[in-house]
This record gives structure tokens, sequence and C-alpha cells, in this order.
């Protein structure tokens, strides 16, 4: 009985601009006792997941922090479930998919779906459909028994894009995911007194700020581990052009002396 978060995805968008570590875009895999909630779904995320041995038929629930393409290759992934449940497996387990986006996302979803499957109008194959689930501001969900999903508006692209953060409430512990957002009242509460925190550090050391485009960077990662009492801190979502001594000094300068790592692709955390 156990929790484990795997890190898919440590990198952004701009994969091939990093030359030290080939980090995929991003995508987090919590495994509760054998349930999974997978957080963000990144351009071929099916192949990172078999790449550590997890089924896509286990995968049931997918949440998304917001709609850029570097987090929500969406139609594939749920073009790739249909495949599997049709030619691979037709348990009923395998035929579920929860998918939980931001409400303005998830009633915009649709439009997306029918330009891939224009003749399907607009609607899924009748043995295999999705369940989006529009999220307000503050929703929270039991997800699985005695395992609570929390979803709360983070700040993005100078506020203009529906962006949220994951707080995941088990038995083994408290896994936060700010998504990408710069500092915000958002980051704050899901990150309060997590087991781990995996934060969004893009912007640059020395480029750091309040408010513009919203990515927050190594010193404020820091800050936000320490004010909210975070037990572990993952940075995630960089480019890796700020050399890893010199980002962690950051966070130990924000006076965030716990534990803290630069996430790399495949790193796994245990929950008690
Ligand atoms: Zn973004
Ligand atoms: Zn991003």
């Amino acid at each position: 009985m156990s929790m484990e978060v795997i890190a898919l995805g440590t990198g952004v968008s701009a994969n091939t601009l990093q030359t030290k570590h080939l980090r995929q875009p991003p995508g987090f895999l919590v495994n509760i006792d054998g349930s999974y909630v997978l957080f963000d779904c990144s351009e071929g995320i099916r192949f990172r997941l078999r790449r550590v041995g997890v089924d896509l038929g286990k995968i049931t629930h997918v949440a998304v922090t917001h709609a850029h393409p570097d987090h929500a290759a969406l139609p594939q992934f749920i073009q790739s479930k249909f495949c599997f449940v049709t030619f691979a497996s037709h348990d009923a387990k395998a035929s579920q998919l929860r998918i939980y986006l931001h409400k303005r996302l998830a009633r915009d979803f649709p439009q997306v779906w029918n330009w891939h499957q224009p003749e399907n109008d607009g609607g899924y194959w009748n043995t295999f459909a999705p369940e989006i689930v529009g999220m307000d501001d503050g929703f929270e969900e039991e997800i699985f028994p005695g395992v609570h999903l929390r979803a709360v508006n983070v700040y993005h692209a100078f506020g203009r894009h529906p962006a949220m953060g994951f707080r995941l409430t088990t038995p083994y512990g408290v896994v936060a995911y700010t998504g990408d957002s710069g500092v915000c009242e958002g980051v704050r509460v899901i990150a309060q007194s997590a087991d781990l925190l995996i934060s969004d550090c893009q912007t640059r050391v020395g480029q750091e700020y309040t408010g513009g485009y919203g990515h927050m960077g190594p010193r404020q990662c820091g800050d936000l581990a320490l004010k909210a009492g975070v037990k572990q801190l993952w940075l995630t979502h960089y480019y890796d052009l700020d050399a890893p001594d010199v980002i962690l000094a950051e966070v130990r300068e924000a006076g965030f002396f716990g534990d803290a790592r630069l996430a790399l692709d495949g790193d796994r955390w245990r929950g008690k």
C-alpha cells in the first residue's frame, strides 16, 4: 500500500533548447495503490507511460492544468485510449477516462475534438467516450476512496489563460502541482504543508518578476516552499539555461533548506 509520483516530463515545449538532459514536456503520474491520476497530458505521453511500465488502460483520471500545447495533447491521448480499448482490452476499467479541465476549457474542448474528428459531428466514438469534468476555482472531488483532488485558479499567461494548480490529498501524503503559474494566492493554497510540491520554475535566475507572463523562478519557488511549509520541492518546467547549482543556491537564498531538487524525467517520489 503506497503512493508513488513519477516525473514523465520535466521540460518545456522547447525540448531542443536543452542540451544537457533530454527533458520531455510536462507530465506527472501519481500511483495510489494501483489507481492512477496523470497531471498534464503532453505529446506522446503514452510512450513515456510505457517506458515506466504503466499500461495505458490503467490511466483512468487525467487532470490538465491549462490548454497550452505542451500540457494538453488530449486528442492524441483520447484516440490512443480508444485504440487501446478497441484492440487491446475490453475490461471496464480500461475504458474509463475522466478528464479534469478548467470549466472554460471543458466548454471549448468539443471544438478542438471536432477539428480532429469532423466525421463524428463533434461526438466521440460510440464505444468509447471520455467524461470531461469542468472545474471551478476550489473544485474538489474524491477521485478514489480516500483520495481527493482539489483544483485552484493560478496566474498564467498575463492572467488571460484559464490555468489551475492541483492538490492531491491521499492517505500517504499530499502532492501539489502548480502547473504553469507566477506567484499568486492559488499556488499558496495548493502548496500548504504539502509533502511534495512540484513547482513551475521556468523563469531564469535574476529575471523573476511578479505579474507579467506568469511563471516562477527558483527564488520564488524557494520562498513559496518555505512559507507553505513544504517538505520536499521539485523544480520543473525549465530550460536548463542556468546551472543546477546556481538554481539550487537561489532556493537556499530564499531560506528554504528542506529537500529540494531539479527534477529529471524518470524521477520517483514515494509517499509514506
Ligand atoms: Zn503555459
Ligand atoms: Zn508550460
